[in-house]
């Protein structure tokens, strides 16, 4: 750990609320959690952030001015499906042809520790389904993972085995084959007990091949607020907005959160909009999430089961709720939908 880093870990602030916030004790750090309603991927996409300022003079140019560096931050407390959300943005913003500058620059501060899970935070959980969790198998510099009395602690990296060099004697050699099968028997026990274990797989493979009804989407639609709460919590959704923000000879462009549930999402220059509808924005949203073509672009799906869109929607039309209505009304297959249960609410009308 550099003199330099900060330490950002889960801790509680105003009213009892998990947060990841900046920590400046270890008492601080709450060590068994609910994961956060905001992701910690917000210290590397923040809600809203300048890509860069420029002085404005009369007569001449903008001066273009860089902006402050992001600091460096020990992660600390991530959970599994947060780091695979973080694998999922690393490849959205850097795995392409072109890498964004802004993205990049803060990723390179920022140190993950994991703390792998033997059991679901809450009833809406379902990593196990999305296949990001309960413990990362990659992603992290360095995994903590509870095992009886004991932590497992996994080094992903170089800059894992930085952190754990310096621990001495807080650290013991662990008879490794032992602890991780240890671990690897409380993941698997843990199994059961996660709600939704239906598998995505098939939901995918109906949205993909444009096997789904029209009417589901008019019926999930006609139920959406359009409040945009679901794609703002969720650590995968990556669509941002910028604007100018320009006051006494200064200015900057502004980087901010947006969502495709939002009319104006969409809507281009000369006035039409191609999603005008809150069905085709509903069909949009499932489809991004669910379609292959994400699946091969970012090895995963575009979602890591982390169920805080569970928590948010009002109108109860969240992602485990919209892959299993796909599995129930696509193309019928009833042997794969047996075990996995409805989310009340999901494709009423
Ligand atoms: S699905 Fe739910 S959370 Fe998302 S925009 Fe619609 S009402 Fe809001
Ligand atoms: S779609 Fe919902 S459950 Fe999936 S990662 Fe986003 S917020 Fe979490």
């Amino acid at each position: 750990m550099n003199a330099t880093d900060h330490f950002i870990a889960p801790t509680l602030a105003l009213h009892g609320d998990l947060v990841f916030a900046r920590v400046a004790s270890a008492d601080a750090v709450e060590l068994d959690y609910e994961n956060s309603l905001i992701s910690p991927t917000c210290y590397l996409l923040p809600q809203r952030e300048a890509v860069f300022t420029y002085a404005m003079a009369d007569g001449a140019p903008p001066e273009v001015r860089a902006v402050v560096p992001p600091e460096s931050d020990i992660l600390f407390g991530v959970r599994p499906c947060d780091v695979a959300a973080i694998e999922y943005l690393d490849r959205f913003f850097m795995g392409g042809e072109f890498k964004d500058d802004v993205y990049a620059r803060r990723r390179a501060t920022k140190t993950i520790v994991a703390m792998g899970c033997t059991g679901p935070q809450n009833e809406t959980c379902w990593c196990t389904c999305s296949h990001a969790g309960p413990v990362a198998r990659n992603g992290f510099d360095l995994q903590l993972t509870p095992v009886g009395d004991d932590y497992l602690v996994e080094v992903g990296s170089e800059r894992g085995m930085a952190l754990v060099e310096p621990a001495g004697d807080l650290l013991t050699e662990a008879g490794a084959p032992e602890l991780l099968a240890e671990r690897d028997r409380l993941v698997e026990a843990s199994w059961h007990k996660f709600g939704c274990q239906g598998n995505i797989a098939q939901a995918m493979r109906w949205i993909s091949g444009d096997d789904t009804p029209e009417e589901l989407w008019q019926e999930l639609g006609a139920k959406c607020f359009g409040c945009g709460s679901c794609s703002l919590v969720c650590p995968v959704c990556s669509c941002f907005d910028t604007y100018e923000y320009a006051e006494d000879g200064m200015g900057a462009r502004i980087r901010c959160w947006d969502s495709c549930h939002f009319p104006g999402y969409s809507l281009e220059a000369s006035g039409f909009n191609p999603r005008e509808t809150a069905s085709e924005r509903m069909f949009h949203y499932a489809h991004h999430k669910l379609c292959y073509d994400t699946f091969s672009k970012y090895g995963r799906p575009g979602c890591v089961g982390c169920g805080r869109c569970v928590q948010v929607c009002s109108a109860q039309i969240d992602l485990p709720s919209i892959a299993q209505v796909i599995r129930e009304r696509g193309r019928q297959c009833r042997d794969c939908t047996a075990h996995a249960p409805v989310h009340e609410g999901a494709g009423e009308t």
